[in-house]
């Protein structure tokens, strides 16, 4: 696509869709992201994308989005076609235009030494009008084959693997232990971040298209796992990578610390399925830490603060990252920076380089009051980073401990029977998504371990058409990834 607009960058500065004020937001469960913007805005946002010979961008996004392409579209007004070329590789654009870190924003090439394309707002400008335009239609399969095929697991992965599946003309059931589909879409995900309308939007879609879902359903517990096998001619496992890193600490199993994701979907009211949050859960009035400094963390930090916590405070391991991009660490490699998560904008306490050493429980009552812990210094050793104490017995109120350590695998659920091969890293080990067993496949973060939306997505489409190829002996649905590595940034 050619485009007649150079120079846009040295018009238009970057100016994305903004979050809301700080202080307006901690307090509600609504999404952080303003809600207007303006068409003609985004346009000029659009009109600064260069349309590089080799758009660096595209190397940057795990599933090869089309991004010059769309962000012309939309600096000429075609916003219908803009879309078109968005699903052409993403089934859920919203759930990566609210949530993706945006790995092409880093890799955009104004980014070497200008401001790069805000194609996170761009994307999230397109699919928020397709929905206000009513152009997203369930689009059914004009013919059915006689197929009947499996998901288990209805995160992005299963849910793309599902779509595209169902648009081959397969007969498509979904099976999800939760009461409701989306996965951590659904529940985990902040309703901060995500409002869970726009996840219920997306399962009619899929519902009206002829995919079925059978909620409340474990898959290897409420049916037995051999069933994928003997009754489905091929089935897909997209069972997430949820089992956290337990930390041998003592105190661990005091009451008032929760892992983070027995924390967050009953927290959120938008995930709590209409429950009351149980008092253990609820960080009102309480002096709460979180262990973990990464996404996670800081989702657990903008749910206690909204649930009315005295404090929170916010401990990491690891040194602080450093303002600008260290030695060897140039564009367009991914940038290993400091960058304020949103809810570290609206208050709390970051503390790096503490070493937890006990959580203590002071008045006997068996639950954490306290948190010990050794400030530390990091070096490069001969044999990489060692850790000096160099200051002993911190001692930090934690009425609540929120740990947030990130994630080691799928849990141990119940496909034993199947006698399925698993990876040293506890993921289903595959090849070409295909299991040991022939017509059991695996996508998502269970077939490649915790990471991103985008990549759960093009995953999962990626299992479809391998799922497709073996029932049909060819395929014609399209290809999303461009790589076979996942994408450098992940989440813990
Ligand atoms: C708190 C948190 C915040 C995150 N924030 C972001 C973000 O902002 N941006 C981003 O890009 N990524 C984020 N991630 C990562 C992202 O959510 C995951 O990479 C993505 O959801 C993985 O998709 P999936 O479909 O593979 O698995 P999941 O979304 O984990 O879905 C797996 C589903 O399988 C179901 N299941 C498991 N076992 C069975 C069984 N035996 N039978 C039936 N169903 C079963 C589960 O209930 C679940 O619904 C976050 C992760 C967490 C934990």
């Amino acid at each position: 696509m050619s485009k007649e607009h150079p120079g846009g960058y040295l018009k238009n500065k970057r100016e994305p869709i903004h979050k809301r004020d700080p202080e307006e937001r901690k307090d509600d469960f609504e999404e952080v992201w303003e809600q207007e913007w303006d068409e003609d805005h985004l346009k000029s946002q659009g009109e600064r994308c260069m349309s590089c010979g080799t758009p660096a961008c595209m190397s940057g996004c795990p599933i090869g989005n089309i991004i010059p392409d769309w962000n012309d579209l939309v600096y000429r007004d075609d916003w219908k076609r803009a879309l078109e070329r968005l699903h052409a590789t993403n089934n859920f654009p919203e759930f990566t235009g609210y949530n993706c870190p945006a790995p092409c924003e880093n890799t955009c090439t104004l980014n070497y030494n200008d401001d790069p394309v805000t194609i996170k707002s761009i994307e999230r400008a397109i699919v928020d009008k397709g929905w206000e335009e009513g152009w997203i239609q369930p689009d059914p399969p004009e013919e059915r084959t006689d197929k009947e095929v499996a998901i288990v697991g209805s995160g992005p992965a299963g849910l793309a693997a599902a779509q595209q599946l169902n648009r081959a003309g397969h007969h498509v059931t979904v099976y999800e232990r939760d009461q409701n589909p989306g996965g951590l879409m659904r529940y985990g995900i902040p309703d901060a971040k995500f409002s869970k309308k726009k996840v219920e939007r997306r399962i009619d879609q899929l519902r009206e298209e002829g995919i079925t879902f059978e909620c409340g359903v474990e898959v290897g517990e409420d049916i037995p796992a051999e069933k994928l096998d003997e009754e489905y001619d091929a089935a897909c496992i997209a069972v997430g990578s949820q089992k956290p890193i337990e930390l041998p600490i003592e105190g661990i199993d005091l009451d008032g610390i929760h892992y983070a994701m027995e924390y967050l979907p009953r927290a959120n009211p938008g995930q709590n399925d209409g429950w009351e949050v149980p008092e253990e859960m609820n960080a009102d009035g309480k002096s709460v830490v979180v262990l973990g400094g990464g996404d996670t963390g800081a989702d657990c930090v903008g749910t206690a603060h909204r649930q009315g916590a005295a404090q929170v405070v916010q401990i990491e391991l690891l040194p602080r990252p450093p303002e600008e991009r260290p030695e060897g660490n140039q564009w367009p490699d991914q940038p290993q920076t400091y960058e304020k998560s949103y809810s570290q904008e609206e208050g709390g306490v970051e503390e790096y380089c503490v070493d937890t050493q006990q959580f203590h429980d002071t008045d006997g009552d068996g639950t954490v009051d306290e948190l010990r812990a050794h400030r530390v210094e990091w070096e490069q050793g001969e044999d990489g980073w060692e850790k000096e104490v160099v200051e002993e017995d911190m001692r930090i109120d934690a009425e609540m401990v929120l740990v947030a350590a990130g994630f080691q695998g799928p849990e141990e659920t119940p496909f034993d029977p199947l006698d399925l091969e698993m990876t040293e890293h506890g993921t289903f080990e595959t090849e070409d998504h295909q299991t040991n067993v022939e017509n059991v496949f695996a996508a998502g973060d269970a077939n490649s371990g915790p990471s991103l939306i985008v990549w759960a997505i093009g995953d999962g489409r990626d299992a479809a058409r391998d799922i497709d190829e073996y029932l049909m002996g060819e395929t014609s649905l399209p290809a999303s990834l461009e790589t076979d590595n996942p994408p450098v940034v992940s989440r813990r």
